[in-house]
């Protein structure tokens, strides 16, 4: 998901010789990393993850590697009956789980590990499952071709509803399953069809506007405009998938680059879309008589939805994953951090810190993930989210607040106070008042 990030640099070497110099060192490190098997590199950044020739290492005496962070997801007993699982396909399967992260090896990208380990394995024949850079998904990458539609098979699994609460073994044991019956495109199919029925369905909060000037109900044009919003999307990544070339060495031309940009979008897109019906249902779910906040769950969930038909790229479909985000602190009974303001993608914050905006005097109060507070803690720049303002590539909050919903807020950061939400803020046309003009939009 990374190629249409940036990262924002701090002025860390003003001077132009300290900068060549620092820039040098860098490079020198860098080879030094390539020429050492990757152990430099780890040092330098200690909140990386293992290495690909650590994984490769670990794939070629068995089928399944499992990073120390997932030792309870997967348990050893759970291991070994994958191995066995896999061993009864009699298909070259190897599952690789671990956790991506943006500056990793492998910069946080399943398509990069999986090119790495290819490499490395030197397999003529090889099915790959890996974790996905988002939540609960994997992905499958099979060589020379995807004769075992393994692409399909490993995303199907994270919109699979029996598989809603199943952890992480049982997902992998269930793509295992989808490959060797080489079924995986149907599958994949058939769930994304439920869930373009299923948000083209779902339940409104009618007679409980959101807010002054809030456009009124149009069920009708609305479950229209969702189905063709998810058709253009899933039909644009399955486009995506058979223009994508296969990856056999390091370098992508601009034109996969492009391409991996537009199948980003596209499943986060499905993926948000996913979120929103996972909240319906959980707010269907609840009890109101005890659930103080399910009214707020229920505002950040028509917000969410309107987002989302309206949604014009990667930093919209963000803000989606912020109001779900939001709806779900609203109802749960302890208190709920946003999403990482340096890229709701990265998922929850893990604690508040202070930072100070590159030219700014003032610090400023953020939720932040792990990663990105490990950056900030060793002066590195955290991953930040970028989107094209006025003809530049610059960081989401860089935009001014009056022309962007997700600046002002931080995605959720930003806000004032408890009565201050994402959800009230786009029930107020806050939303819709910083998307550009169009001719055939209709006015609000
Ligand atoms: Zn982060």
């Amino acid at each position: 998901m990374s190629s249409d990030h940036l990262t924002a640099r701090h002025p860390a070497a003003p001077r132009l010789r300290t900068a060549l110099l620092s820039a040098c060192t860098a490079l020198l490190l860098a080879c030094a990393a390539l020429l050492g098997a990757g152990a430099p590199a780890r040092a330098a950044t200690p909140s990386a993850g293992p290495s690909g020739s650590e994984i490769a290492q670990a794939l070629s005496t068995g089928p399944v590697y499992v990073d120390p962070s997932y030792a309870t997801a997967v348990n050893a007993a759970q291991q070994q009956a994958l191995a066995e699982q896999i061993a009864a396909t009699g298909l070259p399967i190897k599952v690789a789980l671990v956790p991506l992260a943006k500056g990793d090896a492998f910069d946080g990208q399943s398509r990069t590990l999986a090119a790495v380990l290819k490499e490395r394995l030197g397999l003529p024949e090889l099915i790959l499952i890996t974790t996905a850079s988002y939540g609960k998904y994997l992905d499958g990458f099979e060589y020379p071709t995807d004769t075992h539609q393994t692409r399909d098979a490993a995303n199907a699994v994270g919109f699979l509803k029996e598989l809603d609460d199943a952890g992480l073994a049982a997902r992998v044991s269930k793509a295992v399953e989808l490959i060797k019956s080489g079924n995986g495109t149907a599958v994949y199919k058939a769930e994304t069809d439920r869930i373009e029925k299923e948000y083209a369905a779902r339940p409104h909060t009618d007679g409980e506007p959101a807010g002054p000037g809030s456009g009124g109900s149009r069920p009708g044009l609305f479950a229209v405009a969702a189905v063709l919003v998810l058709a253009v999307a899933v039909g644009s990544v399955l486009l995506v998938r058979r223009r994508r070339p296969r990856h056999t060495a390091f370098t992508f031309p601009d034109a996969v680059f492009a391409a991996d940009r537009a199948a980003d979008e596209a499943g986060l897109r499905r993926q948000a879309a996913a979120e929103v019906l996972a909240l319906g249902e959980a707010v269907d779910a609840a009890d109101g008589a005890t659930t103080p906040g399910l009214t707020r769950a229920l505002d950040a969930y028509d917000a969410a939805g309107r987002v989302l038909d309206a949604a014009d790229g990667i930093p919209d479909l963000a803000g989606v994953l912020a109001l779900v985000a939001e709806g779900r602190a609203a109802l749960a009974t302890d208190p709920r951090l946003p999403l990482c303001f340096f890229d709701p993608r990265h998922g929850a914050a893990a604690r508040r810190t202070t930072w100070r905006p590159l030219g700014r005097r003032e610090r400023v109060d953020v939720a932040v993930c792990e990663d990105c507070g490990q950056a900030l803690r060793t002066r590195r720049s955290p991953q930040v989210l970028a989107v094209r303002d006025q003809g530049r590539t610059v960081p989401y909050f860089e935009v001014p607040a009056e022309r962007s919903l997700w600046a002002a807020t931080g995605y959720g950061s930003l806000l004032s106070g408890p009565e201050d939400t994402l959800a009230g803020r786009v029930g107020t046309g806050e939303f819709s008042r910083t998307r550009p003009q169009r001719p055939s939009q209709p006015a609000d």
